[in-house]
């Protein structure tokens, strides 16, 4: 893939958000991707095995008024440690228990703790679901493989080491490298995801940030996530859900997805 921007000339720029775990501070990463007019994915489970909170269906059910629902497990639980036997009722009890709540197909799930296989990845085609997010980053792109969909940035400030070993770990192509270049430019959080954005747009048109609201919460990230979304509202990039972002780029859909905040 070439880095000259010219490459994408009229190619149009779209931006994705995704949340994991559906903790009951989902409600205000909400709030504030509305305040921006940012689109966005929150990947449920019905419980969490490791006893984190998880919103009332109540919550969800609000979150769902403005954004898109996943799935991601009854008990937010590894599906690679499991039969699939195991694996398959942990995706088809939270699918139907997020369907039952929000009167509505849920077609995205999200990987716990990004642990997918070839197995896994065609039960998870197999349920019924459309497509799949992985935690892979540094991507500008949303790839070929809709149940392999990457991401582009965590909003959590990882020390540099652990960004050169993901880029190694998955598979270090130049549009990783290139992305990784910007993140490791130094700064804060901030910053850096700033850095990122301007050069996923430069490359090829997409960025794609995800995070937890628990972790948000936990370092008190709040302002900064506010920040971010303040000066991602004005790049000149279209916002989608999760959905829009892959369906998009394998052409299963119109780009029409990508009007909607
Ligand atoms: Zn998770």
């Amino acid at each position: 893939m070439g880095v000259m921007k010219a490459d994408f000339a009229g190619a149009r720029s779209l931006i994705t958000t995704s949340w994991d775990d559906g903790h009951p501070s989902d409600l205000r990463v909400a709030e504030l991707l509305e305040k921006h007019g940012i689109s966005g994915t929150f990947y449920v489970p019905t419980r969490n095995a490791e006893g984190r909170k998880v919103m009332q269906p109540a919550e969800v059910r609000q979150v769902a008024r403005r954004f898109e629902i996943g799935g991601h497990t009854r008990d937010h639980v590894s599906l690679t440690d499991m039969s699939l036997l195991e694996a398959e009722d942990q995706i088809v009890s939270n699918k139907s228990w997020l369907e039952d709540l929000l009167g509505q197909e849920v077609s995205g799930f999200a990987y716990v703790r990004g642990h997918h296989n070839r197995m896994v990845r065609q039960l998870v085609r197999r349920l019924g679901f459309r497509y799949a997010r992985t935690v892979r980053n540094l991507s500008a792109s949303p790839g070929m493989d809709r149940f392999q969909m990457p991401t582009t940035m965590q909003f959590f400030a990882h020390p540099n080491a652990i960004y050169l070993r993901n880029c190694l770990s998955g598979g270090p192509s130049l549009e990783r490298v290139t992305v990784l270049r910007a993140v490791l430019g130094g700064g804060d959080l901030v910053t850096r995801l700033t850095r990122a954005a301007e050069t996923c747009l430069g490359i090829a048109g997409h960025f794609h940030l995800w995070g937890h609201s628990w972790e948000l919460e936990e370092h008190q990230l709040w302002d900064d996530l506010d920040r971010f979304l303040g000066w991602l509202e004005h790049l000149p990039a279209g916002s989608v859900p999760n959905a829009g972002w892959c369906i998009d780029r394998a052409g299963v859909a119109t780009r029409a997805g990508r009007a909607l905040p």
